[in-house]
């Protein structure tokens, strides 16, 4: 057993315990209290004292691409998304399987220093799926898939079937599906990777409503994508655009469920959200990757005021410059109307539902797995514990993931 003394321990709905402690046995969270109540019962047993931290439920990043993290820095922010995929795409090219390597163990050192304890990645090669597996993080790794020739689905999808046959999600570890986006998957191959996880029992992710381009090409087949597209000699002679807006497409696949993430979702009508609610699928929101792009006005508020899950990502460093999903908390606390708690929760307990994971994960409570950070506060900071949580200056300076400290600074 364990005891974690901390500052402030922060629960669920605004609620929180000043000088709490939680007891900790194996994996999991036995106890959680106010320390002179948890001490007594705690003789012989190792205290470790965060003093002046905040102890929270570990952070969810329910959206990256650790396999780009060595791109930091290396594409500028822009507005014309088909020109950053060309970049991206011309950047990789170069690659060779110790580029890919480095950036996910880099990603992955990223992602515990920073307070993150599970995260939702996508592999576009093997090596996310060996490399996050060693790694102590909780993950979801989700094979991308991509092809807009509907002729090839069936063949993808059996490839995508193998690959995947060797591995055995456990508590840690679980594996996905992720049809890439509307652009660059057929509805066939959405129907086919839908059908699989059904039959296997995977989670399925997609990149969905992120631009003004990716509109136009469904609705119209016109604008910047299909020249970009061509250039990638990556759609099939005879396309025909579906004249569906991006949701429409999803649901006439039928790939719209209560186990689907949608990632992005920039762009959306009325109709689309009302989709999305009755579905029951999870938003995966990415703030400052978001901004990196200049997109304007996201339907964040909105989709929250439907009740649809939202988590938060941070999207691959390609199109941000952190992967620490505290960094965007403290985006969304100075850039949208939301109060410190809903933000709280967004990057806990929502991404733990976006995962499938809200039964065990996302919450310092009794039974639930041991998966916690430890944000240093301020020395004089006073007023709301939330806040205080958000301020500039706070920092992440401890990691716990089922009930092993992955990373302590104590400073
Ligand atoms: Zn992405």
């Amino acid at each position: 057993m364990t005891v974690i003394k901390a500052k402030y321990i922060i629960l669920d709905d605004g609620k929180y315990i000043e000088n709490g402690a939680v007891v900790i046995e194996g994996t999991k969270i036995r106890k959680v209290g106010a320390f002179n109540e948890i001490k007594s019962s705690a003789e012989n047993t190792e205290i470790l004292d965060l003093k002046n931290t905040a102890l929270l439920p570990g952070l969810i990043n329910t959206h990256t691409h650790l396999d780009l993290t060595r791109l930091k820095n290396r594409i500028a922010p822009t507005n014309d998304f088909t020109h950053w995929v060309f970049q991206l795409v011309g950047a990789r090219a170069r690659w060779k399987a110790d580029d890919y390597a480095a950036s996910i163990k880099e990603g992955i050192t990223l992602c515990i220093e920073s307070g993150t304890t599970t995260i939702a990645d996508i592999a576009s090669s093997g090596h996310s799926f060996s490399l996050l597996e060693e790694s102590p993080l909780r993950k979801v790794v989700y094979k991308e898939i991509i092809g807009l020739n509907p002729d090839y689905a069936q063949k993808i999808i059996a490839k995508a079937s193998g690959d995947l046959s060797d591995i055995r999600a456990t508590d840690f570890y679980n594996i996905g599906l992720s049809p890439h986006a509307p652009y660059s998957v057929s509805k066939e191959l959405y129907k086919a990777a839908s059908r699989l996880a059904r039959e296997k029992n995977l989670l399925v992710c997609t990149h969905i409503a992120e631009t003004q381009d990716e509109i136009e090409f469904l609705a119209k087949g016109t604008g910047n994508l299909p020249v970009l597209l061509h250039k990638l000699r990556a759609i099939p002679d005879g396309w025909q655009p579906p004249e569906l807006k991006p949701l429409q497409y999803l649901s006439e696949a039928g790939v719209l469920d209560e186990k689907l993430l949608l990632i992005h979702c920039n762009y959306l009508t009325d109709e689309e959200i009302a989709l999305i609610r009755s579905s029951g699928a999870s938003v995966a929101f990415c703030p400052k990757s978001h901004r990196f792009f200049g997109h304007k006005n996201h339907p964040l508020l909105k989709l929250l005021g439907e009740g649809i899950n939202v988590g938060l990502g941070t999207d691959s460093l390609a199109s941000n410059d952190t992967l620490d999903i505290l960094q965007e908390m403290k985006f969304l606390y100075t850039h949208y109307l939301l109060s410190s708690e809903t933000i709280f929760s967004i990057a806990t307990k929502n991404g733990a539902k976006a995962l499938g994971m809200e039964t065990h994960v996302g919450q310092i409570k009794e039974g639930f797995e041991a998966d916690m950070c430890g944000i240093r506060l301020a020395e004089n900071a006073t007023g709301n514990v939330y806040s205080q949580i958000l301020d500039a200056s706070s920092k992440n300076i401890f990691t716990m993931i089922a009930g092993s400290v992955c990373y302590y600074a104590n400073e």
